[in-house]
């Protein structure tokens, strides 16, 4: 397994939408770990194959709530075959939009279908933090982050800051500064 560096906004990859896997293979199983390892890493609960550059649509997830322990999640061509009127909003969080956060409307319960690790075809109920984690990451696949469901001006923000915080790093890097430390992940708020 290996972590896999992951990108950020603004890229021209994350805005792609990502191809279907024929069949869950060796190379596809590969990439799920490798995906997982990196999600651990980071640390995140959730994560999309275009974060990693690779523009097939593969997710994985893993959430550890009091209220929902879903264990590693590997879901291959993941589909939402169902959605509730009912909505809710939870504050999301996007390792592809490093420390910035957001209320996101979504519907409340969705069931998805999806091929697990397996290649076997997969229906699950999702419901609270897991419906809201599926369907962020499906829109990865899609080339959608959540702040394509905000207002313009605060998504214009988000993404102007994201841009200068880069263009910092690199003059750093560039002038051989050491890069600040990196700050913990608020844990209210879940990095998808
Ligand atoms: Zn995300």
């Amino acid at each position: 397994m290996a972590v896999l560096p992951i990108i950020t906004a603004p890229d021209p990859r994350l805005k792609k939408k990502s191809k279907p896997i024929v069949t869950v293979d060796a190379e596809v199983r590969q990439l799920m770990d490798d995906m997982l390892e990196t999600m651990y890493a980071a640390p995140g609960i959730g994560l999309a194959a275009p974060q990693v550059g690779v523009l097939k649509r593969v997710i994985v997830l893993d959430i550890e709530r009091e209220d929902v322990k879903t264990g590693p999640l590997c879901m291959a061509n993941p589909e939402i075959v169902e959605a509730s009127d009912e909505d809710a909003v939870y504050e999301e969080g996007c390792l592809s939009l490093p420390e910035h956060y957001s209320e996101v409307v979504r519907p409340a319960k969705v069931t998805v279908r999806y091929r697990d690790r397996d290649n076997a075809e997969q229906q699950m109920v999702c419901e609270g933090l897991l419906a809201t984690c599926v369907q962020h990451e499906i829109d990865h696949l899609d080339g959608i982050l959540f702040v394509d469901h905000i207002s313009a001006l605060k998504r214009n923000m988000i993404l102007r800051k994201l841009l200068k915080t880069r263009k910092e790093k690199e003059r750093e890097a560039a002038e051989g500064k050491a890069a600040a430390p990196k700050p913990k992940v608020k844990e209210t708020a879940p990095a998808l």
